[in-house]
Protein backbone atom coordinates (compact mmCIF):
# COMPACT_ATOMS: atom_id res chain seq x y z
CA UNK A 1 0.00 0.00 0.00
CA UNK A 2 1.32 3.41 -0.50
CA UNK A 3 1.30 5.52 1.89
CA UNK A 4 -0.31 8.98 1.74
CA UNK A 5 2.06 11.74 1.36
CA UNK A 6 3.79 9.21 -1.56
CA UNK A 7 0.18 9.16 -3.17
CA UNK A 8 -0.15 12.91 -3.30
CA UNK A 9 3.14 13.38 -4.83
CA UNK A 10 2.58 10.82 -7.22
CA UNK A 11 -0.81 12.39 -7.88
CA UNK A 12 0.54 16.01 -8.37
CA UNK A 13 3.10 14.36 -10.88
CA UNK A 14 0.87 12.91 -12.87
CA UNK A 15 -1.12 15.91 -12.91
CA UNK A 16 2.15 18.07 -13.74
CA UNK A 17 2.82 15.63 -16.87
CA UNK A 18 -0.69 16.18 -18.22
CA UNK A 19 -0.32 19.96 -17.96
CA UNK A 20 2.80 19.96 -19.75
CA UNK A 21 2.23 17.46 -22.36
CA UNK A 22 -1.43 20.07 -22.97
CA UNK A 23 0.67 23.37 -22.39
CA UNK A 24 3.51 21.51 -25.25
CA UNK A 25 0.26 21.44 -27.33
CA UNK A 26 -1.04 24.21 -26.93
CA UNK A 27 2.22 25.98 -27.83
CA UNK A 28 3.36 23.60 -30.77
CA UNK A 29 2.53 24.91 -33.79
CA UNK A 30 -0.30 23.70 -35.40
CA UNK A 31 0.86 22.33 -38.76
CA UNK A 32 3.31 20.03 -36.80
CA UNK A 33 0.16 18.14 -35.14
CA UNK A 34 -2.15 17.84 -38.43
CA UNK A 35 0.71 17.68 -40.70
CA UNK A 36 1.98 14.50 -38.59
CA UNK A 37 -0.92 12.59 -39.07
CA UNK A 38 -1.17 9.90 -42.20
CA UNK A 39 -4.56 9.24 -41.89
CA UNK A 40 -8.21 10.71 -41.51
CA UNK A 41 -10.31 11.07 -38.14
CA UNK A 42 -12.59 8.36 -37.83
CA UNK A 43 -15.94 10.79 -37.23
CA UNK A 44 -18.41 12.38 -39.53
CA UNK A 45 -17.51 14.11 -42.41
CA UNK A 46 -17.41 18.00 -41.10
CA UNK A 47 -15.35 20.90 -42.05
CA UNK A 48 -14.73 23.33 -39.29
CA UNK A 49 -13.83 26.96 -39.18
CA UNK A 50 -12.65 28.93 -42.59
CA UNK A 51 -10.53 27.77 -45.36
CA UNK A 52 -7.13 29.24 -43.79
CA UNK A 53 -8.19 28.64 -40.08
CA UNK A 54 -9.76 25.28 -39.86
CA UNK A 55 -9.99 21.25 -40.15
CA UNK A 56 -11.29 18.58 -41.72
CA UNK A 57 -13.44 15.37 -39.96
CA UNK A 58 -14.05 11.84 -41.51
CA UNK A 59 -11.52 13.12 -44.35
CA UNK A 60 -11.94 11.33 -47.67
CA UNK A 61 -9.14 10.49 -49.93
CA UNK A 62 -9.46 11.22 -53.83
CA UNK A 63 -8.39 7.55 -55.59
CA UNK A 64 -5.10 7.87 -56.84
CA UNK A 65 -6.08 6.70 -60.01
CA UNK A 66 -9.51 6.94 -62.10
CA UNK A 67 -11.01 6.99 -65.06
CA UNK A 68 -10.37 10.30 -65.85
CA UNK A 69 -7.92 11.57 -63.35
CA UNK A 70 -4.45 11.07 -61.55
CA UNK A 71 -3.54 12.23 -57.94
CA UNK A 72 0.10 14.12 -58.54
CA UNK A 73 3.01 14.49 -55.71
CA UNK A 74 1.56 11.28 -53.98
CA UNK A 75 4.28 11.81 -51.21
CA UNK A 76 2.61 14.98 -49.68
CA UNK A 77 -0.16 12.94 -48.74
CA UNK A 78 -2.51 15.92 -49.75
CA UNK A 79 -5.02 14.09 -52.01
CA UNK A 80 -7.90 13.99 -48.80
CA UNK A 81 -10.90 16.23 -48.99
CA UNK A 82 -14.81 16.45 -47.67
CA UNK A 83 -16.52 13.51 -48.95
CA UNK A 84 -18.27 16.59 -51.40
CA UNK A 85 -14.96 17.31 -52.95
CA UNK A 86 -14.05 13.96 -53.74
CA UNK A 87 -17.38 13.75 -55.41
CA UNK A 88 -17.15 17.14 -57.26
CA UNK A 89 -13.72 16.47 -58.58
CA UNK A 90 -14.81 13.23 -59.95
CA UNK A 91 -17.86 14.83 -61.76
CA UNK A 92 -15.63 17.26 -62.86
CA UNK A 93 -13.03 14.80 -64.49
CA UNK A 94 -16.22 12.68 -66.14
CA UNK A 95 -17.70 15.99 -67.39
CA UNK A 96 -14.33 17.34 -68.80
CA UNK A 97 -13.36 14.31 -70.36
CA UNK A 98 -16.75 13.47 -71.95
CA UNK A 99 -17.81 17.42 -72.80
CA UNK A 100 -15.48 19.57 -73.26
CA UNK A 101 -11.78 17.43 -74.86
CA UNK A 102 -9.98 17.66 -71.11
CA UNK A 103 -8.58 14.23 -71.38
CA UNK A 104 -8.51 14.14 -67.53
CA UNK A 105 -7.07 16.43 -64.34
CA UNK A 106 -4.13 15.94 -62.94
CA UNK A 107 -5.00 16.48 -59.16
CA UNK A 108 -2.61 18.57 -57.24
CA UNK A 109 -2.84 18.95 -53.39
CA UNK A 110 -6.37 19.06 -51.66
CA UNK A 111 -6.21 19.00 -48.09
CA UNK A 112 -3.96 16.86 -45.40
CA UNK A 113 -6.36 13.82 -44.22
CA UNK A 114 -7.13 15.92 -40.91
CA UNK A 115 -7.37 19.23 -42.73
CA UNK A 116 -5.20 21.71 -40.68
CA UNK A 117 -2.49 24.09 -41.56
CA UNK A 118 0.19 22.38 -43.78
CA UNK A 119 4.07 22.33 -42.76
CA UNK A 120 4.73 23.68 -46.61
CA UNK A 121 3.41 25.78 -48.45
CA UNK A 122 -0.55 26.44 -48.86
CA UNK A 123 -2.26 29.38 -46.30
CA UNK A 124 -5.39 27.38 -47.06
CA UNK A 125 -6.57 23.81 -47.99
CA UNK A 126 -7.30 23.41 -44.26
CA UNK A 127 -11.34 22.14 -44.36
CA UNK A 128 -11.12 19.86 -46.93
CA UNK A 129 -13.14 22.26 -49.36
CA UNK A 130 -9.78 23.63 -51.60
CA UNK A 131 -7.99 21.97 -54.87
CA UNK A 132 -5.62 22.71 -56.95
CA UNK A 133 -6.09 21.42 -60.49
CA UNK A 134 -3.31 21.23 -62.61
CA UNK A 135 -3.91 23.17 -66.01
CA UNK A 136 -1.52 20.38 -68.15
CA UNK A 137 -3.81 17.99 -69.81
CA UNK A 138 -3.36 14.38 -68.18
CA UNK A 139 -1.45 11.91 -70.78
CA UNK A 140 -2.92 9.23 -72.10
CA UNK A 141 -1.62 6.59 -69.43
CA UNK A 142 -1.13 5.64 -66.16
CA UNK A 143 2.17 7.75 -64.56
CA UNK A 144 4.21 6.19 -62.15
CA UNK A 145 4.73 7.41 -58.57
CA UNK A 146 8.01 8.73 -59.70
CA UNK A 147 6.96 10.87 -62.41
CA UNK A 148 3.91 12.33 -60.35
CA UNK A 149 6.61 13.48 -57.87
CA UNK A 150 9.01 14.91 -60.52
CA UNK A 151 6.89 16.04 -63.51
CA UNK A 152 6.08 19.48 -63.98
CA UNK A 153 3.40 21.60 -64.25
CA UNK A 154 3.17 23.68 -67.77
CA UNK A 155 2.48 27.61 -67.20
CA UNK A 156 -0.16 29.12 -69.26
CA UNK A 157 1.07 32.29 -67.95
CA UNK A 158 3.71 34.41 -66.59
CA UNK A 159 2.70 35.31 -63.31
CA UNK A 160 1.53 38.45 -63.11
CA UNK A 161 -0.63 40.82 -65.27
CA UNK A 162 0.07 39.14 -68.63
CA UNK A 163 -1.73 36.98 -71.63
CA UNK A 164 -2.08 33.50 -71.28
CA UNK A 165 0.61 31.98 -73.80
CA UNK A 166 -0.32 31.58 -77.26
CA UNK A 167 1.38 28.05 -78.04
CA UNK A 168 0.16 26.70 -74.72
CA UNK A 169 -3.55 28.05 -73.92
CA UNK A 170 -6.24 25.77 -75.96
CA UNK A 171 -10.48 26.01 -75.98
CA UNK A 172 -10.57 23.20 -74.05
CA UNK A 173 -8.60 25.11 -71.14
CA UNK A 174 -11.52 27.43 -71.62
CA UNK A 175 -14.48 24.30 -71.04
CA UNK A 176 -12.13 22.99 -68.55
CA UNK A 177 -12.29 25.97 -66.41
CA UNK A 178 -15.66 27.34 -67.37
CA UNK A 179 -17.07 23.54 -66.25
CA UNK A 180 -15.60 23.53 -63.16
CA UNK A 181 -17.09 26.97 -62.27
CA UNK A 182 -20.47 25.87 -63.48
CA UNK A 183 -20.92 23.60 -60.55
CA UNK A 184 -23.77 25.38 -57.74
CA UNK A 185 -21.53 24.33 -55.03
CA UNK A 186 -18.29 25.97 -56.08
CA UNK A 187 -17.73 29.38 -54.70
CA UNK A 188 -14.99 30.79 -56.51
CA UNK A 189 -11.67 29.93 -58.65
CA UNK A 190 -8.06 31.12 -58.17
CA UNK A 191 -6.51 31.72 -61.48
CA UNK A 192 -3.18 33.94 -62.73
CA UNK A 193 -4.84 37.59 -63.47
CA UNK A 194 -3.96 36.40 -67.28
CA UNK A 195 -6.50 33.64 -67.43
CA UNK A 196 -9.12 35.85 -65.78
CA UNK A 197 -8.61 38.53 -68.67
CA UNK A 198 -8.56 35.61 -71.19
CA UNK A 199 -11.17 34.00 -69.83
CA UNK A 200 -13.45 36.78 -70.07
CA UNK A 201 -12.55 38.00 -73.74
CA UNK A 202 -13.28 34.50 -74.91
CA UNK A 203 -17.29 34.51 -73.52
CA UNK A 204 -19.72 34.72 -75.80
CA UNK A 205 -22.48 33.81 -73.76
CA UNK A 206 -23.87 34.17 -70.90
CA UNK A 207 -21.54 35.79 -68.17
CA UNK A 208 -22.87 35.29 -64.99
CA UNK A 209 -19.82 31.82 -64.27
CA UNK A 210 -17.28 34.64 -65.10
CA UNK A 211 -18.22 36.59 -61.36
CA UNK A 212 -16.56 32.97 -59.72
CA UNK A 213 -13.36 33.55 -61.46
CA UNK A 214 -11.19 35.60 -59.04
CA UNK A 215 -7.29 36.72 -60.18
CA UNK A 216 -5.02 36.62 -58.20
CA UNK A 217 -1.30 36.00 -57.22
CA UNK A 218 1.13 32.89 -58.37
CA UNK A 219 -2.16 30.38 -60.17
CA UNK A 220 -0.28 30.76 -63.74
CA UNK A 221 -0.03 26.62 -63.92
CA UNK A 222 -3.21 25.22 -61.66
CA UNK A 223 -6.68 26.94 -60.49
CA UNK A 224 -7.37 26.79 -57.23
CA UNK A 225 -11.09 25.59 -56.53
CA UNK A 226 -13.09 25.88 -53.50
CA UNK A 227 -16.39 24.78 -52.97
CA UNK A 228 -18.90 26.57 -50.27
CA UNK A 229 -19.39 25.07 -46.55
CA UNK A 230 -21.04 21.89 -47.21
CA UNK A 231 -24.39 21.29 -45.99
CA UNK A 232 -24.11 19.30 -42.67
CA UNK A 233 -21.26 21.50 -41.46
CA UNK A 234 -22.53 23.55 -38.74
CA UNK A 235 -18.86 24.52 -37.83
CA UNK A 236 -17.56 26.19 -41.30
CA UNK A 237 -17.30 29.84 -41.82
CA UNK A 238 -18.23 31.03 -45.12
CA UNK A 239 -16.13 33.18 -47.22
CA UNK A 240 -17.70 36.81 -48.29
CA UNK A 241 -19.99 36.29 -51.90
CA UNK A 242 -17.32 36.96 -54.82
CA UNK A 243 -18.94 40.65 -56.54
CA UNK A 244 -21.62 40.35 -58.51
CA UNK A 245 -20.67 41.73 -62.14
CA UNK A 246 -18.27 39.68 -64.03
CA UNK A 247 -14.83 40.81 -62.85
CA UNK A 248 -13.45 41.61 -66.28
CA UNK A 249 -13.63 45.57 -65.97
CA UNK A 250 -12.36 47.79 -63.44
CA UNK A 251 -11.56 44.98 -60.90
CA UNK A 252 -9.09 43.19 -63.36
CA UNK A 253 -7.83 46.59 -64.51
CA UNK A 254 -6.54 46.48 -61.17
CA UNK A 255 -4.22 43.58 -61.33
CA UNK A 256 -2.49 45.71 -64.42
CA UNK A 257 -2.07 48.65 -62.86
CA UNK A 258 1.22 48.66 -60.37
CA UNK A 259 -0.40 48.95 -57.16
CA UNK A 260 -0.30 44.90 -56.93
CA UNK A 261 3.19 44.34 -57.56
CA UNK A 262 4.38 47.75 -55.70
CA UNK A 263 6.85 47.42 -52.78
CA UNK A 264 4.40 47.51 -49.89
CA UNK A 265 5.39 50.78 -47.71
CA UNK A 266 5.84 49.28 -44.60
CA UNK A 267 7.10 45.36 -44.47
CA UNK A 268 3.87 43.13 -43.74
CA UNK A 269 4.66 41.86 -40.23
CA UNK A 270 5.39 38.33 -40.11
CA UNK A 271 2.23 36.46 -39.40
CA UNK A 272 1.73 34.17 -35.92
CA UNK A 273 1.98 30.59 -36.28
CA UNK A 274 -1.61 29.13 -35.80
CA UNK A 275 -1.56 27.07 -32.38
CA UNK A 276 -4.40 24.58 -31.90
CA UNK A 277 -5.65 26.96 -29.46
CA UNK A 278 -6.44 29.38 -32.28
CA UNK A 279 -8.09 26.63 -34.55
CA UNK A 280 -11.90 26.12 -33.77
CA UNK A 281 -12.50 23.77 -30.49
CA UNK A 282 -14.16 20.93 -32.90
CA UNK A 283 -10.06 20.44 -34.15
CA UNK A 284 -8.78 19.47 -30.96
CA UNK A 285 -11.09 16.44 -30.82
CA UNK A 286 -10.28 16.09 -34.91
CA UNK A 287 -6.97 15.71 -33.51
CA UNK A 288 -7.61 12.94 -30.97
CA UNK A 289 -9.86 11.06 -32.80
CA UNK A 290 -9.09 7.68 -33.92
CA UNK A 291 -8.10 6.67 -37.25
CA UNK A 292 -10.86 6.02 -39.79
CA UNK A 293 -9.70 2.09 -40.52
CA UNK A 294 -11.81 2.56 -43.65
CA UNK A 295 -9.55 4.51 -45.63
CA UNK A 296 -8.60 2.15 -47.81
CA UNK A 297 -7.69 4.06 -50.84
CA UNK A 298 -6.39 6.75 -49.02
CA UNK A 299 -4.21 3.82 -47.52
CA UNK A 300 -3.01 2.85 -50.77
CA UNK A 301 -2.44 6.79 -51.90
CA UNK A 302 -0.37 7.07 -49.47
CA UNK A 303 1.65 4.09 -49.05
CA UNK A 304 1.22 4.19 -52.86
CA UNK A 305 1.66 0.47 -53.22
CA UNK A 306 -0.24 0.23 -56.84
CA UNK A 307 1.92 2.42 -58.46
CA UNK A 308 5.22 1.14 -60.62
CA UNK A 309 8.22 3.29 -58.80
CA UNK A 310 10.23 3.83 -62.16
CA UNK A 311 9.73 5.52 -65.24
CA UNK A 312 10.36 7.92 -67.65
CA UNK A 313 7.95 10.43 -69.29
CA UNK A 314 8.72 13.37 -71.16
CA UNK A 315 5.39 15.31 -71.51
CA UNK A 316 5.60 17.93 -74.37
CA UNK A 317 6.38 21.29 -72.63
CA UNK A 318 4.96 24.33 -74.22
CA UNK A 319 5.49 26.96 -72.40
CA UNK A 320 7.85 27.77 -69.32
CA UNK A 321 7.39 24.89 -66.89
CA UNK A 322 7.55 25.56 -62.88
CA UNK A 323 7.98 22.87 -60.44
CA UNK A 324 5.63 22.56 -58.57
CA UNK A 325 7.77 22.10 -55.53
CA UNK A 326 10.06 24.38 -56.80
CA UNK A 327 7.69 27.34 -56.84
CA UNK A 328 8.05 29.83 -54.11
CA UNK A 329 4.77 31.23 -52.84
CA UNK A 330 3.41 33.72 -54.57
CA UNK A 331 5.45 37.00 -54.41
CA UNK A 332 2.86 39.24 -52.52
CA UNK A 333 0.63 37.13 -51.10
CA UNK A 334 -1.66 40.33 -49.51
CA UNK A 335 -5.29 40.53 -49.30
CA UNK A 336 -6.74 42.54 -52.15
CA UNK A 337 -8.58 45.24 -51.04
CA UNK A 338 -11.97 45.29 -50.44
CA UNK A 339 -14.21 44.92 -54.16
CA UNK A 340 -11.05 43.87 -55.55
ZN1 LIG B 1 -4.44 26.11 -53.89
Amino acid sequence: MIEKPMLRICLIGVFLLFAGAAHAQGSTPAKKLFGNKPLPASLAPRSHGFYSRGCLAGGTAMPVDGPNWQAMRLSRNRNWGHPDLVAYLKWLAGQAAAKDGWPGLLVGDMSQPRGGPMLTGHRSHQTGLDADIWLTPMPNRQLSRKERENLSATAVVKPGPHRVYKNVWTDAHFRLIKRAASHKRVQRILVAPGIKKKLCESEKGSRRWLRKMRPYYGHNYHMHIRLFCPPGSPGCKAQQATPTDDGCGKALAWWYSKEPYAKPKTPPKPRKEITLAGLPAACSTVLKASDRSDAGPAQAAYAGKSLPMEGTVTLKVMGPAASLADLPVPILPRSRPAGR
